[in-house]
């Protein structure tokens, strides 16, 4: 009893005063202990021992993460976990994007090792978490009922919105697009209207970084371009297991997206022109409208200092032709990627507390915000960045990332004030917009699946979805009608087996969520 009573007043002042880090109280061992890591993204190939948060880590916890990496060369991270496993040796730790269905697959054979056990023994921090948050456990739970993972948990729920110049429609005596066909007006306006005033019509009136957005559009005519925050996902509607590629909705608005792109309303180059679009088509005052990130996108009216009356804000979803105003993508709670233990790890329960040790207040702060003191300092409870990373100029996610933290492959909970501390004015004020319209809808958590389900997955739905991904660009590009086509594009997936992976889904979906 005293015992009990004890461990919970450590655990409330731990919670509620600034951790005192140097006392040794974070320490998992009393000898550095190394232990061998897979860590790969596209972001970061291999794990980086110089990283100042793993630097930070060894000195709490004494435990030295040691890269052993395969599969560094590429940028893929299924490639490189397909070597990884192929070598037949892993490493102690395997962090990587897109780890859920690696470890739900091989965790049950043994590849993997199940992490209850240890969670409930010697985690007490991810205990907590997943007391709290039974949704989430459900959600990362493999068909056999173990974890086999530590996902990446992001935090906060609004990602994307719908971004326009603002001072465009001003100049051409327009306001804010309300519908499906008001967007289509305002679109051909920038087009036509010369609102940059170089007297060219060079003006590119959507453009997208990913284009997935381009997609993302056929939302306005009730159609579904993702059930989650992942590209292409199936959704859930009315607790049946669909693909948004087969749906009447989607039909139509690749069909008004086919003319859009024909009419030049849509980049030309949206298919190729990749991640720098957003910063070289809004720093040349050519790009009109976009979806795409909240705060990193609010950042450009900073380019107001250059270019007069600049003013790039998130508007609300326009209304689709039935009346509906939605906002596909929002973040979601758990992503598929993080860490899992190797089968064959010799120290299962210094890993586990290593795994623990990122949800403490301490860990969670530098997985957050880097280095304290350096990085960030205490203020009032809260962990602020410093100069060192406000005062660069340079995109703060991606200075976090240089530091290794903030990595998807590494199972952490996010803490979005994190964010808050950059997203300028006019991410909030569109944030608030979004907040009070109620714009976000539910989304597909995923499922485990059983073997045999894995195996109706694996056989059929890789080929479905590369040819539905073809058929979706050639339709845009013009290859193609989608109405005239349609019939014979759904007997083509039923043939290709959509149907079979459908249901394999559905059965899981079942077991998982007790649908
Ligand atoms: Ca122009």
């Amino acid at each position: 009893m005293r015992h009990l009573t004890l461990a919970s007043v450590l655990l409330t002042s731990m919670a509620v005063t600034t951790p005192a880090i140097a006392d040794g109280h974070l320490m998992i061992v009393d000898e550095p202990l190394e232990l061998t890591i897979h860590m790969h993204h596209k972001r970061y190939p291999s794990y980086n021992e110089d990283w100042p948060v793993e630097q930070e880590a060894r000195r709490l916890t004494n435990i030295h993460l040691k890269n052993a990496t395969v599969g560094s060369n590429t940028d893929n991270s299924g490639e490189a976990i397909n070597l990884l496993l192929a070598s037949g040796k892993l490493p102690d730790i395997i962090g990587t994007s897109r780890i859920k269905d690696v470890v739900n697959q091989y965790g049950p054979q043994g590849a993997f090792m199940p992490l209850n056990d240890l969670i409930d023994e010697h985690a007490p921090h991810l205990k907590a978490f997943f007391e709290k948050r039974p949704d989430i456990k459900a959600a990362i739970s493999a068909a056999d009922g173990n974890m086999y993972y530590i996902p990446y948990l992001p935090d906060g729920k609004y990602g994307r919105a719908y971004f326009i110049r603002y001072d465009w429609l001003d100049k051409l005596g327009l306001e804010l697009p309300q519908s499906v066909d008001e967007v289509k007006a305002v679109l051909e306006a920038f087009r036509d209207g010369d609102p940059n005033g170089n007297g060219l019509k060079d003006e590119v009136p959507y453009f997208a970084r990913q284009w997935e957005e381009l997609i993302r559009l056929v939302t306005l005519w009730d159609g579904r371009s993702s059930g989650s925050d992942t590209y292409h996902d199936f959704y859930v509607d009315s607790g049946q297991i669909k693909h948004p590629y087969a749906g009447e909705g989607y039909r139509d608005g690749i069909k008004n997206l086919t003319e859009w792109y024909a009419e030049g309303l849509i980049d030309p180059e949206v298919f190729t022109r990749g991640s720098s679009a957003r910063e070289y088509l809004l720093s040349e005052d050519l790009g009109g409208m976009t979806h795409d990130w909240f705060a990193s996108t609010s950042g450009y009216n900073r380019l107001s200092s250059e270019i007069e009356g600049f003013a790039f804000k998130a508007f609300a979803p326009p209304a689709s032709i039935s009346g509906q105003r939605i906002e596909e993508h929002r973040r979601i709670p758990i992503k598929p990627d993080g860490w899992a233990i190797g089968g064959t790890n010799k120290h299962p329960v210094e890993t586990i507390k290593y795994f623990d040790f990122w949800f403490s207040p301490e860990g969670r702060n530098i997985v957050n915000f880097g280095v304290e003191g350096v990085h960030w300092t205490m203020e009032d409870g809260k962990a602020i960045f410093t100069d060192a990373i406000l005062g660069t100029g340079r995109p703060v996610n991606s200075q976090l990332y240089e530091l290794g933290a903030q990595l998807h492959a590494r199972g952490y909970f996010q803490d979005y004030g994190y964010e808050i501390q950059w997203s300028n004015e006019f991410a909030l004020e569109g944030i608030a917009l979004y907040d009070e319209g109620d714009y976000l809808i539910d989304q597909f958590l995923g499922v485990a699946f059983n073997e045999d389900e894995q195996a109706v997955y694996d056989k059929y739905w890789p080929s479905v979805r590369t040819y539905m991904l073809e058929r979706q660009q050639a339709w845009i590009l013009g290859t193609g009608e989608v109405e005239a086509d349609w019939d014979a594009y759904m007997a083509d997936l039923d043939k290709m087996g959509l149907n079979d992976v459908l249901a394999a889904m559905q059965s899981a979906y079942n077991r998982q969520y007790g649908g």
